[in-house]
């Protein structure tokens, strides 16, 4: 068992769920659900969250089956397979928590007390990279507030975006 998908269907088919089931629970399609199945599909992190704590699954350990900064079931234009390797995901991600310290950018929480994630300014569905200038380390909660905040009103008002002053120009608006 090596993949994201793999894991979250045996998972559910030990908890006795169809794909509509555990859909129903974690609020997403059940063809979403199977497509993040088949390995076609990253999910958000926010729904990588919600299938761990559902399935009782290890979030760290799915972090690291996937692209945590991929948010492409919420954005279907961009649906292509991610091919990730997962000892280049741990690389990046560590540098990045390195030069921020272990510290929540927004709100200054440091680890171990909060769980830190890696946040694309520039979310990849609006056509951002994974790069490290493109990367920013956010507590969990600070993460989920900044994707919500993002979907409901795109990046204009985004604190990243005018930290670093940075040329919306350049990107399609989520609108
Ligand atoms: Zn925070």
């Amino acid at each position: 068992m090596n993949t994201l998908g793999e894991k979250i269907m045996t998972a559910r088919k030990i908890k006795g769920l169809s794909l509509r089931e555990l859909g129903n629970k974690i609020g997403m399609s059940h063809s979403q659900l199977s497509r993040v199945e088949r390995g076609l599909n990253n999910p958000s992190n926010s729904l990588l969250k919600k299938i761990a704590d559902e399935l009782d699954l290890d979030m760290e350990e799915l972090l690291i089956l996937c692209d945590p900064n991929s948010n492409n079931l919420e954005y279907p234009g961009k649906l292509q397979r991610i091919h990730y390797k997962n000892t280049d995901y741990v690389k990046r991600r560590y540098n990045i928590l390195l030069r921020d310290n272990f510290t929540c950018q927004a709100c200054g929480v440091t680890a171990p007390s909060a769980p830190l994630e890696v946040s694309n300014i520039i979310p990849l569905s609006l056509g951002g990279n994974t790069t490290i200038e493109n990367s920013i380390t956010l507590c969990s909660n600070c993460h989920k507030g900044r994707e919500l905040q993002i979907s409901e009103s795109g990046l204009e008002d985004d604190i990243f975006v005018k930290r670093f002053n940075i040329d919306l120009s350049d990107y399609r608006d989520l609108k």
